[in-house]
């Protein structure tokens, strides 16, 4: 069980800023509304993440931290339309298969408890849940091996924040690597929280859009194109709250920029698509965005043309 868990681990952690994904979103999942993660030597040596949420009840701790185990999903009609981050129950279960990993949680009116290798004992803790991964792959020196300076590991784990900081602008986030304070935002609305995360450049050439469709709404910035913005690391799509990388939304959004877009500019954007979860599955694979939707031509269009009108707007 120890080898499956560490080979299925190969798909969920591939990095420190893999481990730092799943742990917020749990978090998130959990209904925090305050999250911290903190790391040293780049993620490698410990990350710890600390949420707000519900917590764990004690009697539920061995079982959140076994492979397949998920409190999310229960039935087979609630997979088809999962609405959290986490439906697979297979994060925890890894993370602690090439870590040593302690995790420890408060449920509001209860005592607090930990588990580390599999043994439960008395904590104390605010309400929510605290997670301490130290020494990641040190049981896989292979996997270690792959891994990048603790600079980069860390700038990963900055991407990997920010990108759900987002998504959830109603949540605060603080991210402290070695000790300094890296990400620090307080809850917000949306236009501020973009405000805070956007490049300069894009803040200063946005438009925000927000269009309604039965079943579909597309809110969020475009950047009109600039002969200064030709970068392409500025494309962030959500759907339902989720990062995704697809190639019909990004195509739907290339194809309302072509009339705009010169030289080697490309397109920046920050657009979030809420559609029915039952018409869009992200069930895909676990790390990989993809998401596969059904009318998916429908979902083009409606892109397309929010996205030509914000742009039309108004030129600068
Ligand atoms: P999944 O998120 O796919 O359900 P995980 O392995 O990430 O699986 O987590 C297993 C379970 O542990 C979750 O279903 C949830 O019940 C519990 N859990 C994990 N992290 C937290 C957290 N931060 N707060 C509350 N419960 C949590
Ligand atoms: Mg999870």
């Amino acid at each position: 069980d120890q080898l499956i868990s560490q080979i299925a681990a190969g798909e969920v952690v591939e990095r420190p800023a893999s481990v730092v994904k799943e742990l917020v979103e749990n978090a998130i999942d959990a209904g925090a509304d305050s999250v911290e993660v903190r790391i040293e030597g780049g993620g490698i040596k410990r990350i710890v993440v600390s949420d707000n949420g519900c917590g764990i009840p004690k009697d539920q701790l061995a079982l959140a931290v076994k492979r397949h185990a998920t409190s999310k999903v229960s039935n087979l009609d609630e997979l088809e339309s999962v609405s959290s981050l986490g439906f697979r129950g297979e994060a925890l279960a890894s993370i602690a298969s090439v870590s040593d990993m302690k995790v420890i949680s408060r449920v509001a009116g209860e005592d607090a408890f930990s588990i580390a290798d599999g043994e439960i004992s008395a904590a104390s803790g605010n309400k929510g849940t605290r997670i301490e991964v130290a020494d990641l792959f040190y049981k896989t020196p292979a996997r270690r091996k792959f891994l990048k300076s603790e600079g980069t590991e860390a700038a990963h784990c900055q991407t990997v924040i920010e990108r759900i900081a987002l998504a959830y602008p109603e949540v605060a986030f603080l991210f402290v690597a070695n000790g300094k304070p890296i990400i620090n935002l307080p809850a917000s609305s949306i236009e501020e929280r973009l405000t805070r995360l956007m490049p300069r450049d894009f803040r200063d050439a946005h438009r925000a859009l927000d269009i309604k469709a039965p079943a579909l709404r597309l809110y969020g910035w475009v950047c009109l194109p600039t002969a200064a913005r030709s970068r392409a690391d500025c494309q962030y799509f959500y759907v339902n709250g989720r990062f995704v990388r697809d190639k019909v939304l990004s195509h739907g959004v290339r194809m309302a920029y072509q009339d705009v877009l010169h030289g080697s500019s490309q397109p920046s954007y920050c657009l979030f698509l809420q559609m029915d979860p039952h018409k869009v599955d992200v069930n895909v694979h676990p790390t990989k965005s993809e998401v596969r939707m059904r009318d998916s031509q429908a979902v083009h269009q409606f892109i397309f043309h929010a996205v030509e009108d914000a742009l039309a707007r108004t030129t600068i």
